[in-house]
């Protein structure tokens, strides 16, 4: 069964997330993906992934992700969220880290852990 990812970064982290997805990219195409609207863009053009896109994180596409997690859709989640800006959607980004933890959804929310979370299900798949 294909592993469902949902992939997000806050503007500033949109090049670490473009980097860690070239570097998965053999496992991350073997996945089905879902991302929010312009982080879904670059990984579709600068990384060549199949996304689905999801609204543009400030105009709902947490929330869009988080409702298919709560819906059983989503396996994994690598949210690359930019600690230093503040967010006009810090209640989306708030709902949908914590829909993770009731869901018992894993979320990575820095490069370290992503890459921790993506080697452990590219070993397991
Ligand atoms: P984006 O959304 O990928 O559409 O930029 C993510 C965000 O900034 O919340």
């Amino acid at each position: 069964m294909k592993k469902r990812i949902a992939l997000i970064a806050h503007d500033k982290k949109k090049d670490d997330m473009v980097a860690l997805a070239a570097e998965y990219e053999k496992f991350l195409r073997q996945c089905l993906l879902l991302a929010t609207g312009t982080t879904g863009k670059r990984l579709s053009d600068e990384v060549g992934l199949t996304v689905e896109r999801m609204h543009s994180g400030p105009f709902g596409g947490d929330l869009q992700i988080g409702a298919q997690l709560v819906e059983g859709k989503v396996d994994c989640v690598i949210f690359l969220r930019d600690p230093m800006t503040p967010q006009p959607h810090e209640p989306d980004i708030n709902a949908l880290v914590r829909s993770c933890d009731v869901h018992n959804v894993p979320c990575a929310t820095n490069v370290s852990s992503a890459r921790l979370l993506l080697s452990q299900l590219e070993q397991t798949q």
